[in-house]
């Protein structure tokens, strides 16, 4: 049997996230017979509280027991027919999976160009949609926040660009890193559809995940002929939880989410999101002292644009990134991620987004500096900038 681990381990990679205590117990239940009508309010619930946390009036909200490349999966055969493309805004490894699923599944894809450390080419965006006069684009898919650049992409000039060029593609966003960390207002932003997963903002297992849309986009769901079941949100639009689920719906996550949601509006989503950009600060001072020894910086080059979910930090080219988080993770407790996709071998990531305190980001910081020690790497002091950011917040307070 392994030994077990004193304390808790910190958990600061961008999903999955730590769980609240609040929501662990309340998923710690017995199955609920399918007529059993607490099954219909902890859905009801579900439906009504995540659409508070979207900003939306009147999404129709589909859940899936399944991850966010589910949730992919089901935005790209519920939105795009036979013949029509998907227009992907380059952001760097999640844009350019979900080019990689639409494709296999049989859709071609236009991308625009990705410019490494900056956000959505809105330039690019808006040129392929005036091109586009055919209008064979159904859909821009566009990553809110990309985990693995650590960059969060401004939604209105994209909303902008369909309008200028008057093109009819849905906008649908990917907001599995950005919700519940960034701000994000589905209606006022005029975005079509969004999806997402649990175990990122919304501090629950994996095993979740959810289609938002509005009603030109459940119109274009009900005009697209694509052969599909499990997934069709026609089938799935049904006040009966069997059919909502296409079969048995996952219980357990649901009252999981029950209770994250109701968490984050006791909090109030405005402090929910200031705390995040706390979060990021501390982060940001920490980087900022690391980087004073020449080897470390950040990877998003407009600090405007870095994410409050996560961040991506620049190693020197041959630095053992996976000897850095294993030193982390087996000697201090605190585990976190490493690059993806292109970045791999050059940048680790902190996430610090969910259920996260000031302590849990100290703790993070104070380990990944000795772990950078450990590793020989030439680093500025960090924790002792992020500690006085902190004080110096909370002396503002009174
Ligand atoms: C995590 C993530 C995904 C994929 O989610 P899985 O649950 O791992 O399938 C997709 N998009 C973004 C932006 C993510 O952060």
């Amino acid at each position: 049997m392994p030994a077990r681990i004193p304390g808790r381990r910190l958990l600061h990679s961008p999903g999955p996230t730590p769980i609240p205590d609040e929501v662990l117990h309340a998923m710690m239940r017995q199955p609920m017979d399918m007529g059993d009508p607490r099954l219909d309010t902890i859905i009801a619930d579900c439906e009504s509280g995540l659409r508070a946390v979207l900003g939306s009036a009147q999404a129709d909200v589909f859940f899936y027991g399944a991850n966010g490349h589910g949730a992919w999966e089901a935005a790209i055969i519920n939105l795009l027919a036979p013949g029509k493309l998907a227009l992907v805004p380059g952001t760097g490894h999640f844009s350019e999976s979900w080019a990689l699923q639409t494709e296999a599944l049989g859709r071609e894809v236009r991308r625009t160009p990705w410019h490494e450390g900056w956000p959505i080419d809105v330039a690019a965006v808006e040129q392929a949609l005036r091109d586009d006069t055919q209008h064979q684009i159904a859909a821009v898919f566009v990553v809110h926040t990309d985990t693995s650049s650590g960059i969060t992409s401004a939604l209105a000039p994209l909303r902008a660009a369909l309008d200028a060029t008057r093109h009819p593609a849905l906008l649908v966003a990917d907001v599995v890193a950005s919700l519940a960390s960034e701000s994000f207002d589905m209606d006022t932003l005029g975005v079509d559809v969004a999806l997402g997963a649990s175990q990122k903002g919304l501090m629950c297992p994996p095993g979740l995940g959810f289609l938002a849309m509005n009603a030109r986009a459940f119109q274009v769901v009900q005009a697209n002929p694509t052969p599909r079941y499990y997934w069709d949100c026609v089938l799935r639009k049904s006040p009966l939880a069997y059919r909502k689920f296409c079969g048995t719906p996952p219980q357990n996550l649901l009252a999981g989410l029950q209770a994250a949601l109701a968490l984050l509006q006791q909090e109030g989503m405005s402090k929910v999101l200031a705390r995040h950009q706390r979060h990021r600060a501390l982060v940001h001072a920490a980087v900022t002292g690391w980087g004073q020894g020449g080897a470390l910086g950040f990877f998003g080059r407009d600090p405007a644009s870095r994410s409050a979910a996560v961040t991506t930090i620049t190693v020197p080219a041959g630095t053992d990134v996976d000897a850095l988080r294993a030193v982390a993770r087996e000697d201090f407790q605190v585990a976190f991620a490493g690059a993806l996709g292109p970045l791999q071998g050059r940048a680790f990531r902190l996430g610090h987004l969910g259920d996260q305190n000031p302590a849990n980001v100290l703790g993070c910081l104070a380990a990944v500096e000795a772990a950078l020690q450990v590793q020989g790497l030439p680093i500025g002091s960090g924790v002792q900038r992020a500690a006085a950011l902190l004080a110096g917040d909370a002396r503002l307070r009174d």
